[in-house]
């Protein structure tokens, strides 16, 4: 018998759906996930956010906690950027996705997140996939940049059989020997992943590529292989931003984005999660 007793779509043939209060990831509707990689300043944070709930869309991300492969590139504005994030899910009514980094800081993000985000550097680190089983809010578990589909839907099981159930599972991305994308974006692991598990599963076409021209692209394949949804990295001056700004949409480009998404989300039998009087303007 396989090791993927709880997550496998054997143990459950119908697709799981995680509630994150009023808002659900996993069923008909693809939720839309955005924001920048990292939280930089009140006015950064403040114009990104209203950007995107202004075109209804419901989570807003972005690092507080940043795991960078430096240590002297800019590591996040902690429990400061922790509360800015509360400040615009309070302000715009959307809910926050951010990274716990490791077990010491998990009750330190609790509070402030909705959804709590595992990165791929830490898709392996075992003790702290059985600690994010014990506490009751969902988690995004990346795929380990050098996971196997297999060693991913693992690590989902480690937090599943500490108790908690909540897990969406995120493509984004694995390291090949391919240097001219910063990583390859393994589509196929989508539908596979949905195949093999009953867990929603989205895409992050943005640490996928590393590339602002191929996120929209991708954006739409994943779709068409049946992600659940995507994360999408977007900043007001990306050309500033203090991480991952080469691979983050221009704030003025997200309209035409989310209208391009919406027809694909159409051909593939699902809708866009947004606010629903927006939806009708766009
Ligand atoms: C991020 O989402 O900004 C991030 C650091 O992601 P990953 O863990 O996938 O590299
Ligand atoms: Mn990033």
């Amino acid at each position: 018998m396989s090791d993927l007793r709880l997550v496998s779509r054997e143990n459950k043939k119908h697709n799981s759906v995680v509630q994150v209060g009023s808002e659900t990831i996993g069923g008909k509707e693809l939720c839309m996930i955005a924001g920048p990689c990292a939280v930089e300043s009140e006015q950064q944070l403040d114009e990104i956010a209203k950007g995107i709930s202004d075109l209804g869309i419901k989570f807003v991300r972005g690092g507080a906690y940043k795991p960078r492969t430096s240590p002297y590139a800019f590591q996040g504005l902690e429990k400061e950027g922790l509360k800015l994030l509360r400040g615009v899910a309070d302000k715009y009514d959307v809910k926050i996705v951010t990274e716990v980094l490791d077990t010491t800081l998990i009750e330190e993000v609790y509070p402030y997140a909705d959804i709590l985000q595992v990165g791929s550097r830490n898709a392996k680190n075992y003790q702290f996939l059985k600690e994010l089983g014990k506490i009751d809010k969902p988690i995004l578990l990346k795929r380990g940049m050098s996971s196997t589909i297999n060693e991913w839907l693992l690590a989902a099981e480690y937090i599943l059989l500490g108790g908690n159930e909540n897990v969406i599972l995120c493509e984004r991305g694995i390291r090949t020997f391919d240097t001219s994308v910063r990583n390859t974006m393994d589509i196929a692991a989508i539908p596979l992943a949905k195949e093999l598990s009953h867990l929603p599963v989205i895409a992050d076409p943005s640490q996928g590529t590393g590339k602002r021209s191929l996120v929209t692209p991708m954006s739409l394949a994943s779709i068409a292989a049946g992600a659940d949804g995507l994360m999408i990295e977007v900043h007001n001056e990306p050309e500033e931003a203090l991480s991952d700004g080469f691979q983050s949409m221009y704030l003025d480009s997200m309209k035409e984005m989310v209208e391009t998404l919406r027809s694909q989300a159409e051909l593939s039998g699902r809708t866009l999660n947004l606010q629903q009087s927006i939806k009708e303007l766009i």
